[in-house]
């Protein structure tokens, strides 16, 4: 894959030197997601393919250590949320220890943890006590025969103990992924925003997006946000829009008369690529400047040498300052990324 800078000395021209992580278009970024490991237990079909994935050896993953040190060098520089993801992020062995590790470092407003719940029963004590706060549980349907269609696994019932257990573990305001699928899970949006209503928890539905690694992905198999607010309002009565509180937030939220809000991550039928501010590194160490992005940023060499601190904060304003104005998803020149989502980290 194409290396989007040249790591070592300068910067690209314009590129500040100080200050906040901003792009050529003003953008500021705060938000930096880390994947964990591209291994997944379940086969979601529009992210990994049915059989024959291939992962990256155990060794090429970042260390603990690693990741804190890429964490702890960009926190002056302006990130302050940090999202843990994957593949499956419960699948890599000692997971509290890296939480640990993040939730003591000064300047993390916020760290959380996106996980497809398989794993979470056992685990969701540890994390909490380790001091993740933030919890994200992937959950498309509350149906087992379509769950199984969906990541064909038999997995629902750990999921929704693993809810369970996560909400007597001490997780509050847990939220709940579901991609939404245009031709499948429609009879899915209603129930799964009645459950999360009587739980306190609240549904980001998903649009799908091209990022399986099958190439399944076709604009009419998008269940878009309008489509879903449609179907909501039937039953739960009018959803109005939440003045965003932060605007670069992924999410548009809505809320009902009654309070509960259900969030939508349009990115597809609404893209707010305007407005991100976010950045992604992969379990094998690659800076990625967009879910989409064609060219990555190899840090691994730097992160495995002890004084790279500054050749590595060139690495990522460089990163973020390449970022292009926004996806093509909806034009005809859109070329998918070479990697599937769960190599690169949603
Ligand atoms: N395994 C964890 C999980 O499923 O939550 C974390 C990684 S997963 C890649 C992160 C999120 O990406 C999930 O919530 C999943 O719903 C979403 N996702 C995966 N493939 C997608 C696609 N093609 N379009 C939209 N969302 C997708
Ligand atoms: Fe695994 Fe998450 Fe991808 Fe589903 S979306 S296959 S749970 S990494």
């Amino acid at each position: 894959m194409a290396q989007l800078v040249q790591l070592g000395p300068g910067l690209p021209a314009g590129s500040p030197l100080a200050g906040p992580l901003i792009d050529t278009f003003g953008r500021v970024h705060s938000d930096l997601r880390v994947s964990l490991t591209d291994r997944c237990n379940i086969r979601c079909f529009y992210c990994m393919p049915e059989t024959g994935a291939e992962f990256l050896p155990i060794r090429g993953l970042l260390s603990f250590g690693q990741i804190v040190r890429l964490v702890s060098l960009v926190l002056p520089l302006g990130i302050d949320k940090i999202r843990l993801t994957g593949g499956e992020p419960l699948l890599r062995p000692k997971l509290p220890e890296l939480i640990a590790g993040l939730s003591g470092l000064r300047g993390v407003r916020d760290l959380a943890l996106t996980t497809n719940g398989v794993l979470l029963s056992s685990a969701a004590g540890p994390l909490f006590d380790a001091g993740l706060r933030r919890l994200n549980i992937h959950l498309d349907t509350l149906d087992r025969e379509r769950f199984q269609t969906i990541t064909r696994r038999d997995e629902l019932a750990r999921v929704l103990a693993g809810i369970d257990r996560a909400v007597d573990a001490g997780f509050h305001r847990i939220k709940l992924n579901a991609v939404a699928i245009k031709g499948l899970n429609e009879p899915d949006i209603v129930p799964l925003v009645r459950f999360a209503r009587e739980r306190n928890m609240e549904v980001r539905f998903i649009e799908f997006m091209p990022l399986d690694a099958q190439h399944l992905w076709a604009l009419d198999r998008v269940l878009t946000a309008d489509d879903m607010i449609e179907m909501l309002e039937r039953e739960f009565g009018p959803l109005t829009p939440v003045p965003d509180a932060d605007p670069r937030a992924p999410a548009t939220e809505y809320r009902f008369e009654d309070g509960h809000r259900v969030g939508f991550i349009a990115s597809v039928s609404r893209p707010f690529c305007a407005n991100c501010n976010r950045l992604r590194l992969t379990s094998d160490g690659k800076l990625r400047n967009c879910l989409f992005a064609r060219e990555e940023t190899d840090i691994r060499p730097l992160l495995e040498q002890p004084d790279s601190d500054l050749a590595l904060e060139a690495a990522v304003r460089s990163t973020v300052w390449q970022k292009w104005a926004g996806h093509e998803i909806n034009r005809a020149t859109f070329v998918a990324p070479q990697r599937p989502m769960y190599a690169i980290g949603g």
